[in-house]
């Protein structure tokens, strides 16, 4: 692999908020919907293109509300003109359907599990009638899916989905990596993770996501390698081990940074569409 040219540009994604952190453990994480907007700007303006949302009640419990969904997209689409909204459908924000409903509301990418694994004190539940609704909403709205691979299976499933046509769009892989319980960080199944998905989806792009301290080398392995990337503080509250992050754009500036040393150029907006085959919704 290290004889590649991977001098393409580099898709940053911040995942601002998840379901997991909280003010506690680092007071800059953003949770009203207002926060989130002021964090998304400023990340936009470090260089990320896409954001990973979920959204919280004010008292930081977990929500899957479609209405703050909705406000969070509509202040991104206004501070941050081009950006790539992504909604989470991840199952610790609610309940089977529950975790959709915010898709009428047709952002431009929704994450998207396609199998079951374990998480750290529960199992990851996604069954394959859960996965074929969100699918179905997902092909309704005219939504690209970012498929959330937590294991080898998930990259086979994906596959079989769009070629059965229950998914549309580019097919855009992440590897999620570092979550206790599932795939711990390895670099040759990481290696062996994009072969797979080269060999199954010819056309797909690829980026990675690690967990917690594994953030910055999983970061570097995708630069290294071609793929795009996610940072966020969704995935990690740290700057470096005994320093809190004081924002996502700080997160985002570091993996910029991981860019410039591997000589990769951080894609703008307008080419992380390009890539992904997004274009602009005219009405959201
Ligand atoms: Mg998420």
């Amino acid at each position: 692999m290290n004889d590649l040219k991977n001098k393409n540009p580099c898709i940053i994604c911040v995942a601002i908020t998840g379901s997991v952190p909280t003010k506690e453990n680092n007071p800059n994480i953003p949770i009203t919907v207002n926060e989130q907007i002021e964090s998304t700007q400023e990340a936009f303006e470090a260089g990320a293109s896409i954001v990973h949302c979920h959204v919280r009640n004010d008292d930081g419990s977990v929500s899957s509300d479609p209405i703050k969904f909705k406000n969070l997209q509509d202040g991104i689409t206004k501070f941050c003109p081009g950006m790539i909204i992504q909604f989470s459908t991840g199952g610790r924000s609610g309940i089977g359907k529950e975790r959709g409903h915010m898709l009428s509301s047709s952002p431009d990418m929704a994450s998207l599990t396609v199998g079951s694994n374990n998480f750290p004190n529960r199992v990851y539940e996604n069954s394959p009638e859960l996965i074929n609704w969100l699918s179905s909403e997902m092909l309704k709205y005219n939504i690209t899916p970012e498929i959330e691979a937590f294991d080898l299976s998930h990259i086979f499933q994906a596959s079989k989905l769009f070629k059965e046509f229950k998914l549309k769009g580019k097919p855009y892989i992440q590897f999620v990596m570092g979550v206790k319980n599932a795939m711990p960080v390895d670099r040759k199944v990481f290696e062996f993770y994009i072969e797979t998905v080269k060999r199954l989806m010819p056309s797909a792009n690829w980026c990675a996501a690690g967990i917690g301290k594994y953030q910055k080398i999983i970061n570097e392995w995708s630069i290294e390698l071609g793929g795009h990337t996610r940072t966020g503080m969704e995935d990690n509250i740290r700057i470096s081990k005994n320093q809190l992050a004081s924002s996502n754009a700080e997160l985002v500036l570091l993996t910029k940074q991981i860019c410039s040393a591997y000589e990769r150029p951080v894609a703008s907006w307008k080419e992380a569409r390009k890539i992904l085959n997004i274009p602009l919704k005219i009405d959201n």
